[in-house]
């Protein structure tokens, strides 16, 4: 194994300059920086701290305490600094620029709410401290939790889930509880229309539920009808995402709840596009049940690499008394409760029980607390129009050059959906994405939704200004147009990246999991 300071092997030299110009020594191209695996440059010698060898004890592990060595890799303090600094720089992030990912609401991340997460009180406190000492945080969990109620109409809401998919399986949990103590448990059906993100019938498949697919209208829709025909005795609930994951408004939702209860069943919502609605539309009036919000996509906590998740669960009156331990709970001098027990006070005896070893993630709430209270109810409500206000300008500036399956209908929700009608033969989505990368950006979120071939779907979000729309759309405009025109360049695109096309079929069909120490394999082969 060769080590180096610099992150760097001799292999790697000439490698990448796809570009006509003479490839350089290092094989980096200017601050674009080669980066080897720590496996590679690092030895188990070298260590970046300086201990004592501890002294003999007698080791209380019997049997089971380790005699060969662990293996792994060390850098002295100042190669870790660099080998994941330089990591870190090959990493696309909001903090750089536009990431139009539809579905994924990646917005500004506001620094007050890292300030104030920073703080020791939430920062530092440990979920097994005593609940006297920890009702500052526990008074941020019980605020946000009313606001978000607030928000959604609804009657309760499940603050430890730690994920959108997470609080899809807790609404779910809530579903199959309540049918159980209505002695309807023989209910296994979830409707799931085609359009809906994948963790909605997983969620479903996990729970021991049966999915059946509810067909879209040409419009882009649910098809009510259908799925008002297909509604019976063992269906025990709808999961409908909405605005749906077309960027479209479900204008049929209250009636299609209507039906469903009428029927015996829940209504479960996504609600991971809330951004485009929050301040405007409450769930709680269209009939919702059950429905996740995520905070890391419309309060602006940080997600993608960037931070743990939290996906609260608002629930309504017929759900709420199924939700998970543990809750925050008011008592008449003001002092808030963390209600752990399922027994304590026996007032919420119909708990499923809990999900999460403790109460979820404090950070998140204070990240999202804060950016509720520093837009206030007008501000939220300006977020939804903005971000929807935002969408329709990436659609309607680009429905001449790129086919937009939906936009005849009219506007668009938070986020633009195109397919690949127009491109030229032999042209796909991926090439488009693919030269997204060559000109500075994250690609849109492709091939999502299933129900339009090839989707490009692109959410700007409410915290980009028009010149950071403009520069995008000129950005994707150009690059659709080569793909409209057959340019064979952008069928090898990415040119500029570190690495350019990658077999992405091999990629996931046999993936390298785990680096290999190549010497030892060396050796057996002599
Ligand atoms: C992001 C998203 C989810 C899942 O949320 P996670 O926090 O990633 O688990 C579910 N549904 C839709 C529509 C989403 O956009």
């Amino acid at each position: 194994m060769s080590i180096n300071a610099s992150g760097w092997r001799p292999e790697m030299a000439g490698k990448g300059n796809a570009d006509g110009a003479a490839p350089t020594f290092t094989g980096n191209k200017a601050l674009m920086l080669e980066e080897a695996l720590i496996f590679e440059i690092g030895d188990t010698t070298t260590t970046g701290v300086d201990i004592a060898p501890a002294q003999e004890g007698k080791s209380r592990l019997g049997d089971l305490a380790r005699d060969t060595t662990i293996g792994l890799p060390g850098l002295s303090e100042p190669e870790t600094v660099r080998h994941y600094t330089r990591l870190s720089r090959q990493n696309y992030a909001i903090d750089l620029g536009l990431f139009p990912l539809g579905s994924c609401t990646m917005k500004h991340n506001p620094r007050l709410n890292e300030k104030m997460a920073r703080l020791p009180g939430f920062a530092d406190v440990h979920p097994l401290q005593p609940v006297d000492t920890v009702q500052g945080a526990l008074e941020v969990i019980n605020e946000l939790a009313v606001w978000l109620i607030k928000l959604t109409g609804m009657h309760g809401v499940a603050m430890s889930p730690k994920a959108g998919a997470h609080g899809e399986l807790c609404g779910i949990l809530c579903i199959k509880a309540a049918l159980e103590k209505r002695g309807e448990g023989h209910r296994k059906v979830v409707l799931v229309p085609e359009s809906a993100h994948g963790t909605n019938p997983a969620t479903a498949a996990f729970a021991g539920f049966k999915v059946e697919d509810i067909p879209a209208t040409a419009e882009g829709r649910v098809d009510t009808a259908a799925l008002k025909a297909r509604l019976g005795p063992d269906v025990a609930a709808v999961m409908i995402t909405n605005p749906n994951t077309c960027g479209l408004f479900e204008r049929d939702l209250k009636e299609i709840s209507d039906a469903v209860h009428a029927a015996g069943g829940y209504v479960y919502c996504d609600g991971a596009n809330f951004n485009a609605i929050v301040g405007r539309v409450r769930p709680g009036d269209l009939g919702v049940d059950a429905m996740h919000i995520n905070l890391h996509k419309t309060f602006s906590t940080p997600h993608g690499g960037g931070g743990p998740g939290s996906g609260p669960v608002v629930l309504s009156e017929a759900l709420a008394p199924f939700g998970p331990l543990p809750f925050t709970a008011r008592y008449e001098d003001g002092h808030i409760a963390l209600i752990e027990e399922e027994t304590a006070g026996d007032d919420h005896p119909d708990t499923f029980g809990r999900m999460t070893a403790f109460h979820g993630q404090m950070g998140m709430f204070t990240r999202a607390l804060t950016y509720i209270l520093s837009h206030g109810a007008d501000g939220l409500r300006q977020v939804a129009e903005d971000a929807v206000l935002n969408a329709n300008y990436v659609l309607r500036s680009l429905e001449g050059v790129l086919d937009a399956p939906f936009a005849g209908a009219g506007p668009c929700m938070h986020e633009a959906l195109f397919s690949d009608a127009n491109l030229a033969d032999g042209f796909s989505t991926l090439d488009v994405a693919k030269g997204l990368i060559d000109e500075g950006y994250h690609p849109m979120t492709v091939y999502f939704p299933l129900v339009v071939h090839g989707a490009m779907l692109v959410e700007p979000t409410e915290t980009e200004s028009k010149a950071a729309l403009d520069q995008f759309i000129g950005a994707l405009r150009s690059v659709a147009e080569r793909a409209k025109a057959g340019d064979p360049a952008l069928k090898t695109a990415p040119h500029f990246a570190p690495r350019s096309r990658l077999d992405e079929t091999q990629a996931a069909r046999r993936p390298v999991l785990a680096w290999k120490d190549p010497a030892p394999m060396a050796a057996a082969a002599e």
